[in-house]
């Protein structure tokens, strides 16, 4: 059914806006990008009769359909795979009536002009939406050297809570200076016998209660002013190609596993301008998940600088789709 918003915009709209605008497709909730958030929010408005869209984005499930398992997931005492857990989400929102459109990624939205709001993809699909639950997740920064991509799942991890346990009596390198980095180290001194945190300076960017945790544990050993040039490993991580900034010198240093945390970038570049965020672009939102649009809430990791847990995420998707369906049903 065609809003009264929609018949307003055919009335005073341009022949050409006119062609454009037929194809348009209305719907009640869309959901954009389908990790653990996303695919939450679908499950609990599509319960709520909704019918949402989740469009997709090209990987179904974003980040944690990398992750080779996981044992910290509530409710599955033998671990799966992030794929499978994808999996059972997806299957259980459809179950409720829920449509996921996969290998489809959202190129432009514009909430400008309030509900219903309108999104475009790279199908050449238009969608007008009364509301709009933005699940877009972040992307874990690369090295971007030889051997990362290659070697992803294989000992090359950005997820010590995910793949930490892997590591049990094994040696590991952590790269980075940050926060995470310290945060990440310290909780993998619990299974690798030794951890190597390289960091590019001698100085660290971490706030001084985790470094000095991290520079007090007796397993962590910091290799200053050094970047990685290369990991090796055929069908694992075997060493890594070190080069030290200071000395030029360039070794070859013998790990079982390398741990990526050089920073996090919300998925949030389509929002600027329309949804506010905060100065590392993370969108904002307060307890009920709206962000500064109403109408438009956000949950899981564009919005979430701390956590990043699958547990954490579906929390959040569970409450950004409680209070859209709240949203929708006051405005009826
Ligand atoms: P971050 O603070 O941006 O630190 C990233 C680190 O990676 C920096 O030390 C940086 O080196 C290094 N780095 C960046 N690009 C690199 C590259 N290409 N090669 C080698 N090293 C590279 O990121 P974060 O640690 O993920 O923290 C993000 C935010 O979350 C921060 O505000 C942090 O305080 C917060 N956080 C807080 C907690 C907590 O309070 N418990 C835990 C985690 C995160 P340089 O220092 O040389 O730039």
């Amino acid at each position: 059914m065609v809003n009264e918003g929609l018949n307003l915009r055919l009335n005073t709209s341009t022949v050409q806006h006119q062609e454009r605008t037929d194809q348009v497709q209305q719907e009640k909730v869309i959901i954009i990008g389908s990790g653990p958030a996303g695919l939450t929010a679908a499950l609990y408005t599509a319960r709520a009769n909704l019918n949402p869209l989740v469009i997709a984005g090209h990987e179904l499930g974003g980040q944690v359909s990398l992750t080779y398992e996981i044992e910290n997931y509530p409710g599955f005492p033998e671990a799966l795979s992030g794929q499978e857990l994808v999996e059972h989400m997806k299957t259980q929102a459809e179950k409720f009536g829920a449509r996921v459109e996969l290998f489809t990624a959202v190129t432009e939205v514009d909430f400008s002009h309030g509900s219903p709001f309108t999104i475009k993809t790279d199908q050449n699909a238009e969608y007008l939406a009364d509301a709009v639950i933005v699940t877009a997740g972040a992307t874990a920064r690369h090295l971007s050297v030889p051997g990362e991509e290659r070697l992803c799942g294989r000992g090359v991890s950005y997820c010590a809570t995910c793949d930490g346990f892997f590591f049990k009596g094994k040696h590991v390198v952590v790269v980075g200076g940050g926060d995470s980095a310290m945060e990440e180290a310290l909780f993998l001194t619990r299974f690798a016998t030794r951890v190597d945190l390289i960091h590019r300076r001698e100085e660290l960017r971490a706030g001084p209660t985790l470094q000095k945790r991290a520079l007090a544990n007796e397993k962590i050993h910091f290799i200053w002013n050094t970047v990685i040039e290369e990991i090796l490993g055929e069908q694992a991580v075997t060493a890594v190609r070190l080069h030290n900034l200071k000395t030029g010198e360039i070794t070859e240093y013998s790990t079982d596993g390398v741990f990526i945390f050089i920073g996090h970038d919300p998925n949030s570049d389509l929002f600027k301008g329309q949804l506010e965020r905060d100065e590392f672009g993370y969108v904002i939102t307060d307890r009920q998940m709206r962000t500064s649009i109403e109408g438009v809430f956000a949950a899981g990791e564009v919005q979430d600088r701390f956590f990043r847990q699958v547990a954490t995420s579906v929390g959040q998707g569970t409450a950004a789709a409680m209070s859209a369906e709240r949203w929708l049903a006051d405005r009826e």
